[in-house]
């Protein structure tokens, strides 16, 4: 890859606002670059994990990836499947999020910095769109720190862990 190809395409510096967007694209960029200079293997596996993963919208359980993957024919051994989840993780291409116990993840995407409502009681993650939160934290001054993205969570209660709260404390 040439050094001006780079510039334009990676994904902190392309951005107005100087955070990242990351679509598939770029995503098998990042894996192939990686994987050239390590010399690895370019399996078709971690291609199709990756492209799984960008197909999901929102947040997903590894469970789900499998799934999904079988679904398209392409069989992954679970092993593999965490081995290639602990890469993009590293390779920044995947977010992890640890709630109640439950991991989940999602692409890293334009969309990547956004506010989460965490569920204490189930461990659902669910997005919230707060704009005038990312435009605070987006001017927010860092003590010599450059800042790639962030993520928010916000703890509390989904309404149908409050409805069935609710329906028990009726029942008594
Ligand atoms: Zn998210
Ligand atoms: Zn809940």
């Amino acid at each position: 890859m040439n050094i001006n190809k780079m510039q334009t395409t990676h994904p902190y510096k392309n951005k107005s606002n100087n955070m990242e967007s990351l679509s598939l694209a770029h995503a098998k960029e990042i894996l192939t670059d990686y994987l050239e200079t390590s010399d690895l293997r370019k399996t078709p596996e971690r291609y199709a994990v990756l492209k799984a993963i960008y197909s999901f919208e929102g947040h997903f359980k590894i469970e789900e990836l499998g799934k999904m993957l079988e679904e398209n024919n392409f069989r992954v051994s679970r092993a593999t499947l965490y081995n290639t989840m602990k890469l993009f993780l590293q390779l920044r291409l995947v977010m992890q999020h640890r709630v109640q116990g439950k991991t989940w993840y999602e692409a890293k995407t334009s969309q990547s910095n956004h506010c989460h409502q965490i569920c204490t009681v189930c461990g659902k993650v669910t997005e919230i769109e707060l704009p005038e939160v990312i435009a605070a934290l987006n001017r927010a001054k860092l003590s010599r720190f450059r800042k790639d993205g962030f993520a928010l969570y916000i703890y509390g209660t989904c309404s149908s862990c409050q409805a069935k709260i609710t329906r028990r404390k009726n029942m008594k």
